[in-house]
This record gives structure tokens, C-alpha cells and sequence, in this order.
């Protein structure tokens, strides 16, 4: 066979299982599970992951994981000895070894956080874990529909600081709604909220403002007040020393997260699982890579078989770097768009450093004008 050209991945596995349903979740996942089934599905990621492999072959390419998000749905309901023997088949599958990566994070919720979880974790090889804490207020958590309270949270972030070694992010949400008729969250709560994550040093925050959809029965704040807790948070966070580098993300010296940080620079990435998106080089008719987008439908028709999958043409990969771009403190690489483009696109690129409103309109405006633009070259996926 000849040589594979090796290209750099990142790897997301959607594991869609939860323990139950939260009020405000829209990813996809499934709350009517059975083990059977949770073993069904990790057998069709790894069949995924085979067939990933032999269609990069097939392609001239070798994949070389870099780093592993394993997100859902709630992954820690997979029991650890499973999630252990399933990552060793994935890692034969691809030729890696999760131990070996740079970050290989878990998402989990704080009620599946046990003294066993946590070694089991780090014995698999994983090295970051992604803690759904949201807030440590009770009332609140039940109007969510979270079935954790405040002590497990409590519980869970001392088991983290105490045993676990490698990173680890918390998610914290603002804008929390009241019971109806009742009270809204007020910056004195959101404040508890912030004192009580930070006296575990997390070296990862992730803020989010929360939207409920319309016709619920809970007391909502309004938009303007929602964003001004959020700044208010974003600002303590800062305070505190944190490096505001992504749009709900915050980290400490160190302690970005470089999975995520290779969405925003477009590195090709794999997404295997149900409800999985990726997207990775592939050639096209004329030999030439180019990015090649896959979603996955939900669970269901994914253990049938389905998948889809289209080319990224050149103007939508602009506007996606540039939009990506913008969410990050870094902003946009207008070197990266003109070795996509060559000099077709360098000229407007020059500008975007600026990252100002005005450069987005100057850019759209030029897309436009890009309409039905090819790449000047491949895709250059080689990581910086
Ligand atoms: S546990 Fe996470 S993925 Fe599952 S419903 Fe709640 S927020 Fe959504």
C-alpha cells in the first residue's frame, strides 16, 4: 500500500443517554434506555470509527487522534468498566492511545461523580473531565428538571478536587428562572453561585445564559437583565484571574481547552455517534481535499445505518472561519483563509484583524461576491 498522508483529528463521540429529561436541553438524546441497547450503540460507534478509517485509507489519509471530547447526552451514565473496554476497541479502531493525548475529556453529571467513577476515569486514560454543575441552588435545580441538588454538587466537585489529577471544567448557568408566580435568580444568587464553583479552582469555566422556550409557567427575566447578570459573572470570573477566551468560555493560565479551540480554527474533526457532526478532509473527484461535512440523524436511524454527508463549498468554509473566528478572543487567522484561497481572497481577508462590525459587513459583502468560489488549494489541515 502506499505511504497514508497523516492528518491531524480531533475526535467527538455523542453518547445520548441520559438519566432523565432537563427542562431546557435541546441536544439530542434519549431517556428510554436499556444496557442492551447503551452496548448496541458503543458497538456501532466503534463499527463507525473502523469505517472511518478505512474510508481515509481509501482516501490516501491516515487519521492521527489528537484530542477526544466524549460529550452527549451524560456519558457518565455509561458504567466505567464499559466506558473503558469501548475506548479500548476505539482505540485499536484508530490507532491511539487515549492516555497518550495532549486532553481526552468526559462529560459528567455530578450524581454519576463516585470515588470509583473518578479512578475508573483515570485509569481509562482520560485526563479532563466537563462537570454539569449549572448552579448549587436546590429549588432551582428541580424547576430545570435536574435530578441533582445542591449538596451532590457539593459532593462531586470535593471528589474532583480531591482525587481526580488531570483538568477540569465546570459548566455554570445565569439567568436562572423562579417558580411560577416566584422569583427570578438576582445577582446575590448568582454570586453565591460563583463563590461557591470558585472555591474548588476550576481551572475551566463554561458560563452560559439560560433560554427557556416560550409558554413556560416559570418566571423568567428579561433579556436585558439576564445579560447584565451575565456580564456581571463574566466580569467576576475576570477578577478572578480567569482568561476570558471563547464566548462562554473562561480559563486559567493553561487551562483552555484544545478540542474546542480547534472547532474555531476549522481542524478537521471526526464526529461518531448518533446526533455526531464532523467535519473532515476528503478528495474529491479531481484528487483534491476538501471539506467534507457529516450529521448524523438520532439514535434510531443511526443504529439503521443512516448518515449524511456533503462537500463544504469554499464560500460557506470562509464564513464558518470567520464567524468561528469571531467567538474567540483570538479572532480570525486571515492567514489561514488565504491559504485556503490563495490570493482571490487574501485582499479581503487583510482587513479582518480589525474584527470589527464594520469588517463583517465588508466580508459578507464580499462572500457574496465569492459566490461559487473554489479553493485555491487543499484544505490546509495541518495544525499550527
Ligand atoms: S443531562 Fe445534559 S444532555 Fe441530558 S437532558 Fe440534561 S442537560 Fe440535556
Amino acid at each position: 500500500m502506499p505511504s497514508l498522508r497523516s492528518i491531524p483529528l480531533g475526535l467527538y463521540l455523542h453518547l445520548p443517554f441520559c438519566a432523565y429529561r432537563c427542562h431546557y436541553c435541546s441536544y439530542s438524546f434519549e431517556t428510554d434506555w436499556s444496557p442492551a441497547l447503551m452496548t448496541r450503540t458503543l458497538n456501532a460507534v466503534v463499527a463507525e470509527a473502523e469505517a472511518l478509517r478505512a474510508s481515509g485509507e481509501a482516501d490516501g489519509l491516515s487519521w492521527q487522534v489528537c484530542t477526544l471530547y466524549i460529550g452527549g447526552g451524560t456519558p457518565s451514565v455509561v458504567p466505567p468498566r464499559l466506558l473503558a473496554s469501548f475506548l479500548h476497541r476505539l482505540e485499536r479502531a484508530l490507532g491511539f492511545q487515549t492516555a497518550n493525548l495532549p486532553e481526552a475529556t468526559l462529560e459528567a453529571n455530578p450524581e454519576n461523580v463516585t470515588a470509583e467513577a473518578v479512578k475508573a476515569w483515570a485509569a481509562a486514560g482520560l485526563n479532563r473531565l466537563s462537570l454539569g454543575v449549572q448552579t448549587f441552588d436546590t429549588q432551582r435545580l428541580a424547576l430545570l428538571g435536574r435530578q441533582c441538588d445542591g449538596p451532590t454538587n457539593h459532593q462531586a466537585l470535593t471528589l474532583i478536587r480531591d482525587l481526580w489529577k488531570g483538568r477540569w471544567n465546570a459548566d455554570l448557568l445565569t439567568g436562572l428562572p423562579g417558580p411560577p408566580g416566584g422569583t427570578p435568580q438576582r445577582w446575590i444568587d448568582l454570586r453565591d453561585d460563583l463563590k461557591a464553583l470558585l472555591d474548588y479552582e476550576p481551572g475551566h469555566i463554561s458560563l452560559y445564559s439560560l433560554t427557556l422556550e416560550d409558554g413556560t409557567e416559570l418566571t423568567q427575566l428579561t433579556e436585558p437583565v439576564a445579560d447584565q447578570l451575565w456580564l456581571r459573572a463574566r466580569q467576576t470570573l475576570i477578577d478572578a484571574g480567569y482568561e476570558w477566551y471563547e464566548i462562554s468560555n473562561f480559563a486559567r493560565p493553561g487551562h483552555r481547552s484544545v478540542h474546542n479551540q480547534g472547532y474555531g480554527r476549522l481542524d478537521p474533526w471526526a464526529g461518531l455517534g448518533p446526533g455526531a457532526e464532523g467535519t473532515l478532509p476528503r478528495r474529491n473527484a479531481q484528487g483534491h481535499l476538501r471539506p467534507w461535512r457529516t450529521r448524523n440523524p438520532r439514535l434510531f436511524p443511526w443504529l439503521n445505518g443512516q448518515r449524511q454527508g456533503e462537500w463544504v463549498s469554499a464560500p460557506e468554509f470562509a464564513l464558518e472561519h470567520y464567524l468561528t473566528g469571531w467567538r474567540t478572543s483570538d479572532g480570525v487567522v486571515p492567514g489561514r483563509l488565504a491559504l485556503l484561497f490563495g490570493k482571490t481572497l487574501k485582499k479581503e481577508c487583510d482587513f479582518l484583524d480589525s474584527g470589527s462590525r464594520l469588517a463583517l459587513n465588508r466580508f459578507l459583502t464580499q462572500l457574496e461576491g465569492l459566490e461559487g468560489a473554489e479553493f485555491q488549494r487543499d484544505w490546509p489541515v495541518e495544525r499550527e
